[in-house]
């Protein structure tokens, strides 16, 4: 056996073993330790900022806004609200059920393991590590290979408030992924690809184990008459360029009126000169020279298959960067209308009338986000109504994730299950149905054998009356 599978067996075998003393902490003890989690994340603030400008080049407003700030407002939430969400909750009865107790009743699932990307490393990983814990699980966390500094600090973090036992890190590519996929975990939390997603799906149903999946794909952006493209235009250019377009809820491609078209590519232009040009030190940089390629070579393609680039397209390799590139023109057959951008490439399609909109987002994979900018409240509720996404996102951009209250989570082929806030909590938990009757009448009473013809005449009364 190979020595990554051996550590990975008895780490496993550790977890399994605390599972059950995980499952019994008290309230207090979990919100002890997620206190812990929330000193040593503060205490570590500037090794964060210096690893995420160190794997992704992110400026520290960024990192404070986007990977700290949730982490941290997390598990304040979790610390305020863990004791209503941990009790029971009592379900009324019906006659049938008369004199009998019927409650819901959260329990943790086990032992979990909880698999992110790259992209928001520390918050990705860490958002939902506070909720399996909260929920009373142990974890085995496997982070993304490509943020060796992140995943450095958050190493730390984690080994300075938890025994193995209870959470580890482990690191690892594919092979030590395959490995850990094929242990009997009683839950999987994975953000990623959707691509990956079916791996982990495929390899979670060998054992049962119940899956979350956050993924990513195309989300788009759609634009009507009646906004004013200049006024709007700072928060559209964040919303794309936030984390360099490395954003799994970014806008992916922008839909816009025909008669409006040109005054976006100006708007555009000029917002990007004002606001990121000349340094672009706001903005992250590609992850790593794969990524560039990929991105470069969809800009590439879509301009032999007759696109116009109208702003940006500038790419260097040394330093990672790609401007950001403004496409229109594009046609179904581009990489850039096939595949997930992930990065600073945002192609315009024009259409006339929105129920083209429409009639383009029901032929294709459900996007995790659906973002209009409106302000007109027909044409808000015709996306609402007819169109289907992880989310609905009107006047704004990203900020849905930040909403206490809020599911996140996509659709099909953008995910299935659902994170954060109270929300995460019931993903990390099973709801036990637990009902108590009176010992000696009951529903069941009534329906022991011997089956008499009175008893059938009763079944006949349950069947018109409940
Ligand atoms: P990815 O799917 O390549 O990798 C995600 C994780 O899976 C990593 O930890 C990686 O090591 C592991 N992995 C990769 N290949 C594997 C394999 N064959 N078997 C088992 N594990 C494997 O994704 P990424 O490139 O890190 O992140 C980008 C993707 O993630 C985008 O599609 C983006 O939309 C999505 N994403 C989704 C969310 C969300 O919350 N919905 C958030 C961030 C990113």
């Amino acid at each position: 056996m190979i020595q990554f599978q051996q550590q990975i067996d008895s780490i496993f075998d550790t977890q399994v073993q605390y599972a059950n003393h995980a499952k019994a902490s008290t309230v207090t003890e979990r919100k002890t330790v997620l206190f812990k989690l929330e000193q040593a994340i503060l205490m570590h603030q500037s090794m964060i900022e210096l690893a995420l400008m160190a794997d992704l080049g992110k400026h520290r407003v960024e990192v404070g806004a986007t990977e700290i700030f949730p982490v941290l407002s997390e598990i304040r939430l979790f610390r305020r609200k863990l004791k209503r969400w941990t009790k029971s909750k009592s379900v009324r009865n019906n006659l049938l059920f008369i004199g009998s107790k019927a409650s819901i009743v959260p329990e943790p699932k086990g032992v979990c393991l909880i698999i992110s990307p790259w992209n928001y490393p520390f918050q990705l990983a860490l958002i939902n590590l506070v909720a399996a814990v909260a929920a009373g699980n142990t974890v085995i966390l496997k982070p993304s290979e490509f943020v060796p500094a992140v995943n450095k600090v958050i190493k730390q973090i984690i080994e300075d408030v938890f025994p193995v036992n209870w959470v580890t890190l482990v690191e690892g590519e594919i092979e030590e992924t395959t490995y850990l996929l094929t242990k009997k975990f009683h839950h999987i939390h994975f953000t990623g690809s959707p691509t990956v997603g079916k791996i982990v799906m495929a390899a979670a149903a060998k054992n049962l184990t119940s899956v979350t999946l956050e993924l990513g794909g195309k989300s788009p952006l759609i634009i009507d008459e009646t906004v004013d493209l200049r006024k709007m235009m700072p928060k559209i250019l964040w919303g794309k360029m936030m984390n360099n377009g490395q954003t799994c809820i970014a806008p992916d491609y922008v839909f816009i009126q025909r008669d409006q078209k040109q005054v976006f590519i100006e708007a555009f232009k000029a917002t990007v000169e004002e606001l990121l040009s000349p340094s672009f030190s706001d903005v992250a940089r590609i992850i790593n020279p794969k990524q560039w390629e990929r991105l470069t070579n969809y800009i590439g393609d879509a301009k032999r298959r007759g696109a116009n680039v109208v702003a940006g397209g500038e790419a260097h390799m040394d330093s990672l960067s790609i401007e950001p590139t403004l496409i229109t023109n594009v046609n179904e057959e581009m990489l850039v209308m096939k595949e997930e951008l992930f990065g600073p490439i945002f192609p315009m399609m024009v259409y006339d009338h929105l129920a083209e909109v429409v009639a383009y987002i029901q032929n294709h994979e459900k996007p995790l986000v659906c973002y209009m900018l409106s302000h007109s409240k027909i044409n808000q509720e015709l996306i609402r109504r007819q169109t289907s996404s992880g989310a609905l996102l009107i006047n704004d951009f990203l900020v849905h994730v930040m909403h206490p209250n809020l599911p996140f989570g996509g659709v099909n082929h953008s995910g299935m299950g659902q994170s954060t806030g109270y929300f995460g909590f019931l993903t990390f938990s099973h709801q036990k149905a637990v009902l108590q009757t009176n010992a000696y009448l009951s529903i069941s009473t009534i329906l022991n054998f011997p089956y008499t013809d009175s008893k059938r005449r009763l079944i006949k009364l349950f069947m018109q009356y409940f």
